[in-house]
């Protein structure tokens, strides 16, 4: 795993765009957890910090993790994205998120099923429709229809996972409706997840 980062670190810091931004770097259980919980993107707490999910969105995901029983050193979350992806106001030099580009998914998904194959979980998660469009090579497959369900995905070639999509923690901030199949969609998680051993 630390060799692949670091090759990982290498190739991204030569990319004109992200020289001298900081990559953040998946973390938890990455010797064949239960769970691996993928992300779209770092925002600005993340990237301040340097880890995944430790700003707002991270706060519902561990409130997911608390409904799921398990704690983060049990499973391994990352993002599809290392980078925070960002856009300048022209007045005020502002810094703001935005979503990643086509480009940055192309760039970083192949380094998501190299990390996904060292890490070998059991159930893949994906968290919103960046990182599933990402595992699902984009065919058609939406949060919206295959959100709650285990399905299986293939990663780098031989490489099978379970995967379980789930809602972006962040959708379900503002969005009390969604927040209720959010819910129902964890309790469905936790079923897949005792059944593992
Ligand atoms: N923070 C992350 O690390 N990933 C997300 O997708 C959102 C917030």
């Amino acid at each position: 795993m630390f060799e692949f980062y670091e090759r990982m670190v290498l190739e991204i810091g030569r990319c004109v765009d992200y020289t001298g931004r900081t990559i953040v770097l998946g973390e938890g259980n990455a010797n064949s957890p239960k769970l691996a919980f993928i992300g779209e993107a770092p925002g600005a707490t993340e990237e301040r910090q340097g880890r995944p999910f430790v700003g707002t969105a991270g706060k519902n995901l561990d409130q997911t993790l608390e409904a799921l029983g398990c704690e983060r050193a049990e499973i391994f979350i990352t993002n599809l994205v290392k980078v925070r992806p960002v856009r300048q106001n022209i007045k005020t030099g502002r810094l703001s998120n935005r979503p990643p580009t086509r480009d940055e998914v192309s760039l970083f998904t192949p380094f998501l099923l190299e990390e996904l194959a060292l890490v070998r979980p059991m159930c893949v998660v994906t968290l919103g429709n960046f990182a599933l469009g990402a595992l699902t090579g984009g065919k058609g497959a939406t949060i919206g229809n295959m959100h709650g369900r285990l399905a299986t995905t293939a990663g780098e070639p031989g490489v099978v996972f379970d995967l379980f999509p789930l809602y972006h923690p962040a959708a379900a901030i503002y969005n009390r409706k969604l927040r209720e199949v959010m819910e129902r969609d964890v309790l469905k998680l936790k079923t897949v997840m005792e059944g593992y051993v």
